[in-house]
């Protein structure tokens, strides 16, 4: 194992901060892996999935079963982490820009575009080596104008030339989901299957440069850009990965979450070995435009009546709020069908909190996809 230390920009005299990177294997073949966990720095349960990756990987790659390099980023926002409000961790937002940690990654397509016109040949191969040395160009010119900003370039900078990304998050309270590319679906059913996934949300566009999609989004678009003369791969596959709740974070969960990622990795061809049979899939891809996010109509209590997990038909109750003042008891109602996927952990409501998701299969919305 190497540690490799990326020094941020001290954001304040006398302070310093760092990411840390672990790289695995020896290189045989160009094939990268890229993980990491906590980009929002309150989402634990990838930290402890990587503790136990980590042990693995340390002896995959002393039996020499490491096809090329796995590299893995424990705790990707350190930033974030030391975000301590009187006791409360505030990971998701830069309190210095008020920056969500998961949004505004470089979108490369139209610098790629403008770099690759004329470049391209016929050999898919050599095009996907061309396009990640650009990428990689392209991020090396980022002038960062903040420690959020600079952490960003980091981490993007490390994934842009892997084949897989991982990012390792978790909800509220959740069962375990995935995000990624629809053009990604099919090669991600594996790793659905292996984490037992109740969800599989796909988008071509979610809105706002999260890091997945700003991994592998610019495949798909210059595909299509530059037409079927000079083939392109989708080069890489990313994955936003949802391990559950954020209390969901148990021994027993981690080591069955990292084994089933190497068992992906295993089957995928970036770990030597028979991977395990898979298991049968616990839910179909369905688009990120059917997922329903439900709103409080009003401010008051909030009352689950259906738990994560639970199929819920269209027309269905998931739960009430309750105005404590006035006594208005209003039933939170689904008007897509599927499993209730995600849920705040707050039981008090305001008005037009987004409260619970509902994997739909139907696309309906459009615009910005994600939360905030
Ligand atoms: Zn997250």
């Amino acid at each position: 194992m190497r540690i490799k230390n990326h020094p941020l920009p001290a954001i304040s005299a006398g302070t310093s901060r760092q990411i840390t990177s672990l790289h695995f294997g020896h290189a045989k073949t160009t094939q990268k892996v890229y993980i990491q966990s906590s980009l929002h720095a309150d989402e634990i349960p990838g930290m402890l999935v990587s503790h136990y990756l980590r042990q693995s990987l340390l002896a995959l790659e002393q039996a020499d079963a490491i096809a090329g390099e796995i590299v893995l980023v424990p705790v990707a926002n350190p930033i974030g982490l030391a975000q301590d409000i009187q006791g409360s961790a505030f990971g998701r937002f830069d309190l210095a820009t008020g920056i969500n940690f998961n949004r505004a990654y470089q979108y490369l397509t139209p610098l790629l575009i403008e770099k690759l016109t004329g470049r391209l040949g016929s050999n898919e191969r050599e095009n996907t080596a061309l396009i990640r040395r650009e990428a990689l160009a392209i991020l090396a010119q980022w002038q960062s104008s903040n420690e959020a900003s600079a952490l960003k370039k980091t981490l993007q900078s490390l994934a842009i030339d892997a084949d897989i990304v991982l990012d390792l998050h978790c909800d509220n309270q959740a069962v375990m989901h995935l995000y990624t590319g629809t053009p990604l679906a099919k090669a991600t059913m594996p790793l659905a299957r292996y984490l037992g996934a109740r969800a599989l949300l796909l988008s071509v566009l979610s809105g706002d440069d999260p890091f997945d999609e700003s991994c592998s989004r610019h495949w798909w678009e210059l595909a299509q850009h530059f037409g079927s003369e000079t083939p392109i791969a989708l080069g890489c596959q990313a994955v936003t990965i949802e391990l559950r709740g954020e209390s969901d974070l148990t021994h027993g969960f981690a080591l069955q979450d990292a084994n089933a990622i190497l068992q992906f990795l295993m089957q995928a061809g970036h770990i030597d070995g028979d991977a395990m049979p898979m298991p049968e899939a616990l839910c179909q891809a369905t688009p990120l435009e059917g997922s329903e996010p439900i709103s409080a109509p009003h401010a008051g209590a909030l009352v689950f009546t259906k738990n994560v997990g639970d199929l819920v038909a269209a027309g269905e109750s998931i739960g009430d709020v309750i105005d404590p003042i006035s006594g208005k008891v209003t039933p939170l109602i689904s008007s897509v069908a599927g499993v209730l996927y995600a849920r705040v952990a707050r039981r008090y409501a305001q008005h037009g909190m987004r409260v619970a998701k509902i994997a739909g299969a139907l696309a309906y919305r459009s615009g910005n996809l994600l939360s905030m």
